[in-house]
């Protein structure tokens, strides 16, 4: 039973130089006919039982498209799937765009949470961060969500992007300590190979901080977010308690999901498969009654634990503890006892790309 619906949105208004998701700035595709294909492809799923619990309109912008437009796709799509027991919708925003009246109209579609991407805070971290959008944007446009009933509003934060010092991050926390956020995502900026930012970096042209002031921005996000009251769930998520992403957490928690629209992943009884980048193969797939996916993986035995662990090892339930000895003992100091298991550290968590490197997994009993 399928309880997760993930929606790819890839349209943007102008690409940001770090971003790495599929996304286009101008495009053939109407957003009225990309939604249509979403439907179509939707109905090539008719194997599969769905009661959903959690839908997600990711990007991308979902928040270009006007909610008018929506209000038709989701007649269509609750006509393919139960969504009469949906917990969680969530809807990720751009600063610049919505506002109250559409807020109000999204909200009388059901949609109840919304991620804002702020990425910053500070007018110099935007313009590091090649946003178009100003601090302002981001308070109006939080102020807004909320003024409309939507009061699940969730942030996404970048740090360590060049010259940033720790002063910049008390000014963030400073506008966003007054706001009515109940769940912040802090993402350390990576400068992606396809990306212009991953360009200058290997270029030597884009100076990052080193890891010791990424440690510090790191461990600054950590304790100042759990002294106002936010629970450290996920490497890069904070929730006010009973405000955890419940969409997230079903990939975090190894649970079934599917993934619709161009480059969108999913996984469903055992296989992860992902769709095309491309929007011209995307459209003919679904013209021609295929499923455009275009990669595909089986996760059976010994791949599919070390994928549960690997995931996990990245939240506050960590691995069970049948799965101890998989940790080298040189790194049992970076992890702690919880409930029924181990996690990482805060501390931990900084070293986790190294730590799952070391992780013994060919002890695995497979
Ligand atoms: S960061 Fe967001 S707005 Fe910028 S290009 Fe990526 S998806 Fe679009």
């Amino acid at each position: 039973m399928i309880e997760s619906l993930y929606i790819h949105i890839p349209f943007c208004s102008y690409k940001c130089p770090y971003c790495d998701f599929v996304s286009f700035t101008s495009s053939l595709i109407s957003h009225q006919e990309y939604l249509q294909l979403l439907i179509k492809e939707l109905g090539l799923y008719k194997e599969e039982s769905f009661c959903l619990k959690t839908l997600y309109l990711g990007g991308g912008t979902p928040s270009l498209i006007d909610p008018s437009l929506y209000e038709t796709f989701l007649k269509d799509l609750s006509l393919l799937v139960d969504t009469a027991r949906l917990e969680e919708f969530t809807i990720e925003c751009n600063p610049e765009t919505y506002r109250e009246e559409e807020f109000k109209q999204i909200a009388d579609l059901g949609i109840n949470r919304v991620s804002v991407g702020v990425q910053s805070f500070t007018e110099r971290g935007l313009k590091v961060l090649g946003r178009k959008h100003t601090v302002k944007d981001s308070i109006d446009c939080i102020r807004s969500a909320f003024k409309a009933g939507i009061e699940n509003i969730s942030v996404d934060i970048i740090y360590a992007y060049p010259n940033q010092t720790l002063k910049d991050l008390k000014e963030e926390l400073k506008v966003l300590m007054d706001l009515p956020i109940k769940h912040l995502s802090c993402y350390l900026l990576t400068p992606y190979e396809d990306t212009l930012f991953g360009r200058l970096f290997s270029e030597e042209k884009l100076k990052l901080p080193d890891s010791d002031q990424v440690a510090d921005m790191y461990l600054f996000w950590v304790n100042e977010l759990q002294s106002l009251g936010f629970e450290h769930y996920e490497i890069s998520n904070f929730a006010l308690p009973g405000y955890e992403c419940k969409h997230n957490l079903s990939y975090w928690l190894g649970r079934e999901f599917l993934g619709l629209g161009v480059s969108a992943w999913s996984y469903v009884k055992n296989v992860r498969f992902g769709n095309t980048k491309n929007m011209r193969e995307y459209a003919q797939s679904i013209k021609e009654g295929r499923k455009p996916v275009e990669y595909k993986e089986v996760l059976e035995g010994k791949s599919l634990l070390k994928d549960i662990l690997f995931i996990r090892l990245r939240t506050k339930w960590g691995i069970p503890k049948e799965y101890a000895h998989l940790i080298p003992e040189e790194l049992l100091e970076f992890f702690k006892s919880v409930e029924d298991g181990i996690r990482l550290k805060e501390e931990g968590m900084l070293l986790i790309n190294e730590i799952l490197l070391r992780i013994k997994y060919h002890a695995l009993p497979y």
